[in-house]
């Protein structure tokens, strides 16, 4: 095999790219996951499973199974990670491309506030009692047991346990794509009056966008992580572009 590439993954964006590189059937691909989902979404290409011990950890995995080429296609909020590839490829000298979704822009009729994480959300939401959707990962919740006020819906793809610390809060399992005629169905029966949500980019979250955009409901908006300055795509078809060329391998079945 000309080429052996490992994919930082975890996200739609990380599975769709494997699946287009492994179908040219001349590259070695293995997907990285964190291991934090309990079921995770099946994947087209062979999956290793758990962090690699920072950044040396990673760079010691890329020198000892002959990596050729890294992707980062994690979320855009995962940030070590991100970091950790930019050190690790230039330690162990391997080139790195990374997928970074552009994010969502507001647009009128949007009631955005942008907030630095997801302590200043809660800040942001007030003292007063409101209903509250929180689109987080499992791991942001942990502020909003400062504001026992609010009643919160909050979705998740696998349970939240423990249950946070607040007497009113409802759970709802799911996982992405959500489409806005179900996601505004979902708000309105729900009363929300306030969404606290990543700016995630893509379609697949997009739907509680839109639906919070036609009902007035306020979106609090956690601002993105910085992350290295290294080369990128908007895409999946972007990354197979630059990755086939990064390769030097003919370009088919594109
Ligand atoms: P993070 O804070 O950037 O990373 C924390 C640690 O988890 C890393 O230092 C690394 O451990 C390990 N890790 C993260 N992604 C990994 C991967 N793909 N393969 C192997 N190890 C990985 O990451 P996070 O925000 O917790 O996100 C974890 C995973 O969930 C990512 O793969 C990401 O794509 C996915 N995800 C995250 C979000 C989000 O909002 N953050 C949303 C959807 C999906 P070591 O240092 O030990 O290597």
């Amino acid at each position: 095999m000309p080429g052996k590439i490992l994919i930082l993954g975890g996200t739609t964006d990380a599975r769709q790219l494997a699946a287009k590189l492994a179908a040219r059937g001349d590259l070695d691909v293995t997907l990285s996951l964190a291991g934090r989902t309990e079921k995770p979404a099946p994947q087209p290409v062979p999956v290793r499973t758990g962090g690699f011990g920072g950044a040396d950890g990673l760079a010691a995995y890329l020198a000892g199974q002959g990596i050729n080429l890294l992707i980062d296609a994690t979320h855009p909020y995962a940030a070590r990670i991100s970091a950790n590839a930019a050190v690790a490829s230039e330690k162990a000298g391997v080139k790195l491309i990374a997928l970074r979704r552009t994010g969502w822009q507001s647009v009128a009729g949007d009631r955005w506030t942008p907030v630095e994480n997801a302590q200043a959300a809660v800040t942001a939401l007030g003292d007063k009692g409101r209903n509250v959707f929180l689109a987080l990962g499992r791991q942001e919740l942990a502020p909003f047991e400062a504001a026992p006020q609010h009643s919160y819906l909050i979705r998740s793809v696998d349970p939240v346990t423990p249950p946070l610390d607040v007497p009113n809060a409802r759970y709802i399992l799911g996982r992405g794509p959500f489409d806005e005629t179900e996601e505004a169905e979902m708000l309105s029966a729900a009363g929300i009056e306030a969404i606290v949500s990543k700016n995630s980019g893509g379609s697949a979250s997009y739907g509680k966008i839109a639906a919070a955009r036609a009902l007035g409901i306020e979106v609090v908006m956690l601002q993105r992580p910085v992350l290295p300055d290294v080369m990128s795509g908007g895409s999946a078809e972007d990354v197979y572009a630059m990755a086939v060329h990064a390769l030097g391998l003919a370009k088919r079945g594109e």
